[in-house]
């Protein structure tokens, strides 16, 4: 199959039928060619005689992260869930133990992941004359290259700068400045770490560079993140979601509401994580993604792990793809704290309310006197003594919103971004665990 990007204005009934009929197509593929999924669906008694249309999807077993790692176990080095395809193209995802998982691409996957980046670029306003400034790590992990792939498909003159472990942040700012970059594309954090530099060496981001776009990816945008972004350096800032897993599954469009679900080449499900049943509508739940148009590697309802829920009501963009919310958490992600589950999600809607910390941050549990603690390590923006003084309304606010006591910390500006390596990961948690040593 190819994607056709102008399918997001199609009627519901238009996208219902098309993925009736790209659903039954991927089952069949997975059936003969992938036999991981044959064996799962054998033993559940489904065929490909029992999916009809897309709404049949609920007959087929979920799959999960650990059903894929012990795949590749019993079936080293790739596993069979990869399928019998001529692949050319391995991405990994970013384990955060063991080996990275190994996904396979053929030409087609590949291709189509590329126009979707292109619809999201389309969508965002990115267009020939841009010049855009990737950078992202290029390296195993997927979305330096599937930003590349979109972006000159979109039109865009691409300068593959790479991450700051390779093109350093002073040659990044260099390079921007002198080529007329236009669009950024980075993790938020290195975004606002490249501002800082900036104006260390006596330039204003917002003045002397042309950048209208930011495009960002591999760690969690959080809205003050974003404000922070766009008015330092005169920009819209656009979050990305997605895995090397799912490839790029949805995107922001100008209203910047949610996240529109490619639904020509995904099945998105919601399901409430108590019963394991379809979640109500606007509730959130556990995410389940389907890929059909993945020929290596597909997806058939794999729990990725995330909580989230879908937006009801039609967007202003003219787009009728539904929109999914911003993801509030990880289900492994969530900490267990005196009997209490938090998300960093939390912490962050407390940070929020106050202009005078910065947008790191890190959750520090422990346990002391067989006592949970909870620490926010947070850096100050403003001078110290005033701050101490909303440091306190900060304690009080976390209070409220998690329900227990919480310990904060306040750090110079710049300390957390030292400590986090932020110029050179891809990808890193906002919770640092230390009872796990005690188990
Ligand atoms: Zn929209």
């Amino acid at each position: 199959m190819e994607i056709d990007l102008d399918t997001e204005y199609a009627s519901r009934d238009e996208i219902y039928a098309l993925q009736s009929r790209e659903l039954r197509e991927l089952v069949m593929r997975c059936w003969e060619h992938v036999p991981f999924y044959r064996r799962i669906w054998e033993k559940a008694g489904i065929t490909p005689a029992d999916i009809k249309e897309a709404s049949d999807i609920k007959k087929l077993p979920f799959v999960t992260k650990q059903d894929i790692i012990d795949n590749i176990a019993e079936y080293p080095p790739f596993g069979d869930f990869q399928g019998g395809y001529n692949s050319v193209r391995i991405q990994t995802s970013t384990g955060s133990t063991g080996m990275p998982k190994p996904i396979f691409h053929t030409m087609s996957d590949w291709d189509n992941i590329a126009l979707l980046w292109k619809r999201r670029f389309r969508t965002q306003g990115i267009k020939e004359g841009d010049i855009a400034q990737v950078a992202f790590a290029y390296t195993l992990f997927i979305v330096g290259f599937s930003a590349t792939e979109g972006l000159m498909r979109a039109g865009a003159l691409v300068i593959p700068a790479g991450s700051g472990a390779v093109t350093s942040s002073e040659r990044q700012l260099e390079i921007a400045r002198n080529w007329g970059t236009t669009v950024f594309c980075c993790t938020g954090s290195y975004m606002l770490h490249l501002a800082n530099v900036a104006e260390q060496a006596g330039m204003d981001p917002g003045k002397d560079f042309k950048i209208r776009i930011s495009i960002h990816a591999a760690e969690p945008l959080t809205e003050s993140m974003r404000r922070e972004i766009q008015s330092r350096w005169h920009c819209k800032t656009y979050d990305t979601y997605g895995s090397v897993e799912t490839s790029a599954p949805m995107y922001e469009c100008q209203f910047q509401n949610g996240h529109h679900i490619n639904e020509d080449a995904y099945i998105y499900e919601i399901l409430n994580p108590e019963t394991g049943e379809e979640a109500m509508p606007g509730e959130d739940g556990e995410v389940v993604a389907t890929t059909l148009f993945k020929e290596a590697a597909p997806l058939v309802r794999y729990k990725i792990g995330d909580i989230a829920g879908f937006l009801p009501g039609n967007c202003q963009c003219g787009s009728n793809f539904v929109r999914m919310s911003k993801v509030k958490g990880r289900i492994d992600e969530m900490m267990k704290v005196k009997g209490v589950g938090l998300y960093p999600t939390d912490f962050e809607a407390a940070l929020k309310k106050f202009q005078v910390f910065g947008s790191e941050y890190l959750i520090v549990i422990n346990r002391e006197n067989s006592q949970d603690t909870v620490k926010l390590r947070v850096e100050y923006t403003g001078d110290n003594e005033a701050t101490d003084f909303y440091k306190q309304d900060l304690i009080r606010e976390l209070r409220s919103k998690l329900g227990l006591g919480c310990e904060v910390e306040l750090l110079p500006k710049g300390a957390l971004d030292k400590e986090l390596n932020v110029e050179e990961r891809i990808k890193y948690k906002r919770v640092l665990d230390l009872r796990k040593k005690e188990d």
